[in-house]
This record gives structure tokens, C-alpha cells and sequence, in this order.
């Protein structure tokens, strides 16, 4: 775990902590309604997000709501809809660092287009809704006991890619942390108001504005 060899009990205890570091920052612990998205695209994500909140303790519980979510399109697509789903609100996003880094690699491939940089943030707001990503220092193959997150957005390109990541992560967990680092390579001046991704010649490919 972050190359380190870690029990199934203090590396249940380090995905804990990261995550309630990562709310605790952006003050969802004192937020009464948590929202969640709850989708086949990500199986396992709302369970595993109902599980660490109760590790964090009752007090720290919030209500947490689902969302029901799919997605028939490409990743950038799913971003879309989850970062324009709901106006307001505390919203987690199921971001972990696998996810970030199959998503770096699919957005150079494809070379320019819509790209979504904000999602590499812990947090960040969008009109009145603000987006939390709890899981976004760990990744699906440091669960251990906490639970199990299965990505399979239905874009091909993206599912290959993010299943090539994860094979690359069992030998290699630098990779990890090459990510939320590499971001910068992308300097986005000109974000969509609406969802957040990068304009294209001054217009967003998925609101039309
Ligand atoms: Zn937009």
C-alpha cells in the first residue's frame, strides 16, 4: 500500500483515514445529507462509501441519499452527466487513483477533446454542488477488507486502458502517484461553466454552450 506492505487491518485503517482526511477538508462531515451515486458502471461503489462512513464513527455519519446513475456513452460522457446531475448539494464522486490514471492516459491518446481536469481535485464546487471524491488517494487494489469497486464504464477504449492500469498497479504502485502529478501537463484555461470540462474552440461539447 503506497509501497509499503500493510496488514488487512492497518490498510483498512489507512483507506479510512485518507478518506475522512479528504471530507473532513471539505467539510462534508458536517454536512446532514451526503449524496451517491449507485450505478452497475461502478459496482460496489455506494456500499463501500455506506462502509467507510460508518468506520468513521456515528457521529460523523451523515445521511447518505443514491443516486441512481447510468451512462451509455463514452467516459467523458459519464462525467458529464454525473458533474451536471444534481445542482446543489454534497455530491462523492467514485474517483480512486486507478480511475485517474486510466483517464490521464485515455485523454493523451485521444489527443484534444473534452477533458474533465477538475476531478483530480479532493474538491471542488460546480454552481451550488460541490463534488467529493473520498477514495481519490487510494486505489481499487488497496481496499483489502473495506470493500471492492468495479469500474466498467462501457466505453472500450477507457475499459481497456483502465484494466491495463490495474495489471500494471500489482508490480508497480508508483504509477499511483504519477497521476494527480501529471496533470499539469494539461493547463486548462477555459472550463464550462455547467460541467467543469475543458472548452474546445470556446464551446463544450456536451452542453452546446
Ligand atoms: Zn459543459
Amino acid at each position: 500500500m503506497g509501497g509499503r506492505d500493510l496488514c488487512v487491518l492497518c490498510a483498512n485503517n489507512e483507506v479510512t483515514k485518507r478518506a475522512y482526511r479528504v471530507l473532513s477538508e471539505a467539510g462534508a462531515l458536517h454536512t446532514e445529507a451526503i449524496y451517491t451515486f449507485s450505478s452497475p458502471l461502478f459496482q460496489g461503489w455506494n456500499n463501500l462509501i455506506g462502509r467507510l462512513l460508518a468506520r468513521m464513527g456515528k457521529k460523523n455519519e451523515p445521511k447518505l441519499y443514491e443516486l441512481p446513475f447510468e451512462s451509455h456513452g463514452s467516459v467523458d460522457e459519464m462525467l458529464h452527466l454525473m458533474l451536471t446531475y444534481r445542482k446543489e448539494g454534497l455530491i462523492l464522486l467514485p474517483i480512486t487513483t486507478d480511475f485517474l490514471t486510466a483517464y490521464l492516459i485515455y485523454s493523451i491518446s485521444k489527443g484534444h477533446g473534452p477533458f474533465y481536469s477538475n476531478i483530480y481535485s479532493p474538491h471542488f464546487t460546480l454552481g451550488l454542488a460541490k463534488f467529493v471524491s473520498p477514495m481519490i488517494r487510494t486505489s481499487a487494489l488497496e481496499l483489502a477488507g473495506v470493500g471492492e469497486i468495479r469500474f466498467n464504464i462501457g466505453d472500450d477504449e477507457f475499459d481497456t486502458i483502465y484494466m491495463w492500469v490495474l495489471s500494471e498497479l500489482n508490480d508497480n504502485s508508483e504509477l499511483l502517484f504519477t497521476a494527480p502529478t501529471s496533470i499539469t501537463l494539461f493547463s486548462v484555461k477555459e472550463r464550462c461553466l455547467n460541467c467543469g470540462s475543458s472548452l474546445v474552440n470556446g464551446r463544450c461539447k456536451f452542453c452546446e454552450i
